[in-house]
């Protein structure tokens, strides 16, 4: 009883661990306070070990500067970003999770120049009146896409539930079953039209739709007929699908909204670099498709947005809509879509400089090119591990172009002891992080969506976390 009330005795006081150095400096960053309560954590969870074994503590942990520098790190990752920097080492290049889209740099700087200050979001320059924040980007929407207008909003899953709401709500809407998609964990069809109190009127089967399953569930109910992109898997073999363009007559004659979730939404087309056939967006507007959404953040290269256009009138319903206001963009990714878009005014530079479209037609040479390099660099470090150059494919991601391979190379790095995962969470861990692919017990590393500026330091980090001995 009393040897424990000796070894109590013997916890430093919290002042006493406050006085080291290492946490007076952190005083310029933290409040007494957090400091304290880091120290008082320390010294309880000493307590509590005491208490429950009864065992001496060795002089050295309880040391006044061991338990400074123990509190410190702790309170250090307070002022540690949690967000932050990672190298796609995926080959993944619309990678949900990492973020999607790297912008352009032209989108970089016009976040810039409008998060520092005030900015005409809402007003009309010339007229000194109330403006609309989408009147924006509107104009070149409508250059962009031939559509007649265009709204902007938070997200795709934002736009697709704005647009059913403010056009459906309590009428139907017919889908085919084959369409019914979910994409990510949230975002599915179903749910969304629930949710805009839209009655869903399922037609088809799931790998086979007709043009008459379509006018056999048109009633007096009906508003709006929905395609809906299959972006993230495609139902091969046996299949038939029914083309916006041949539903177009029957959305006439019944007088229906035809709307279609693109997704991705392609402004050019992008089949001349050996990919899958997608519509365009200027296609579909032209094919006669009333409201049409997609994103910001996929194909197109800039933020995350939810982009609508079609007709007018149908638009101007939307704009109208109290969710509009609760779906609004905000004015930073405002200043980078203006800019992404305007890179399309001219396709060319698009291509050159947003970079997913970059690294999307970026040549298989050029990538061997680029492994070969990395290859010797890790050569020569002499890791303890199997380096091989391999054939690799990359995808696009991100819930599109489910189909479409990218012929590419990778590293395909075998560290023999069975270490693959152990040592791609200390990739992950690293800072900046680097994120590869695990596949058979080996790391596999595919540089097409890491930045040619990140090159060097990506063999710097592969080479000192493959030679730290474990
Ligand atoms: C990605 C996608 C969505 C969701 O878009 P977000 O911008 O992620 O909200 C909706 N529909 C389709 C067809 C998609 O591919």
């Amino acid at each position: 009883m009393s040897e424990r009330h000796n070894l109590l005795r013997s916890l430093p006081a919290i002042d006493r661990i406050l006085r080291e150095q290492v946490l007076q400096e952190l005083l310029q960053q933290l409040p007494q306070e957090v400091l304290s309560e880091a120290a008082q954590d320390l010294i309880a969870t000493l307590r509590q070990e005491i208490l429950e074994t009864g065992n001496a503590i060795s002089p050295e942990r309880l040391q006044p500067e061991n338990l400074a520098a123990k509190a410190a790190v702790k309170c250090r990752q307070l002022l540690q970003p949690s967000l932050r920097k990672v190298i796609n080492a995926t080959g993944t290049l619309l990678h949900t999770n990492l973020g999607r889209a790297p912008l352009s740099p032209q989108a970089l700087r016009a976040i810039n120049d409008v998060a520092a200050g005030y900015s005409n979001l809402e007003i009309d320059l010339d007229t000194g009146r109330r403006g609309e924040r989408f009147s924006h980007v509107e104009s070149l929407l409508t250059r962009l896409t031939g559509a007649e207008a265009a709204l902007v909003v938070n997200n795709n899953s934002g736009a697709v539930l704005l647009a059913l709401t403010a056009l459906g709500k309590g009428r139907e809407a017919v889908v085919s079953r084959g369409e019914l998609v979910e994409i990510g964990g949230a975002f599915r069809i179903p749910d969304v039209m629930e949710a805009g109190g839209v009655i869903l009127r399922e037609v088809g089967s799931s790998n086979r739709t007709h043009l008459h399953d379509y006018q056999k569930a048109i009633n007096d109910n009906t508003e709006i007929l929905l395609k809906v992109h299959t972006s993230n898997y495609r139902i091969v073999g046996f299949t038939k699908e029914v083309t916006a363009t041949e539903l177009l007559p029957l959305a006439r004659e019944k007088d229906l909204i035809l709307m279609e979730d693109l997704g991705s939404g392609l402004l050019i087309d992008l089949s001349t670099y050996g990919l899958e056939r997608e519509p365009t967006v200027p296609e579909v507007v032209k094919a006669g498709v009333d409201v049409i959404t997609f994103s910001g953040d996929k194909l197109l290269g800039g933020p995350q947005a939810g982009i609508i256009v079609g007709r007018k009138d149908l638009i101007q319903k939307l704009r109208k809509h109290p969710l509009a206001r609760a779906l609004r963009i905000d004015k930073l990714t405002l200043a980078a879509l203006e800019s992404t878009l305007q890179l399309y005014l001219k396709p060319e530079q698009a291509l050159q400089e947003l970079p997913v479209l970059n690294m999307f037609t970026a040549a298989a040479e050029e990538q061997q090119q680029r492994c070969q390099h990395l290859f010797e660099q890790l050569q020569a470090a002499g890791l303890a591990a199997e380096v091989k150059l391999i054939e690799d494919v990359s995808r696009v991601g991100g819930g599109a172009m489910p189909l479409t391979e990218l012929s590419d190379w990778a590293l395909e790095i075998n560290p023999h002891s069975g270490r693959a995962a152990e040592l791609a969470k200390q990739l992950r861990t690293f800072s900046p992080a680097v994120v590869v692919r695990v596949q058979n017990d080996c790391l596999l590393v595919n540089v097409r969506a890491v930045f040619a500026e990140e090159e060097a330091l990506l063999a710097q980090i592969l080479i000192s976390v493959l030679k730290a001995k474990d």
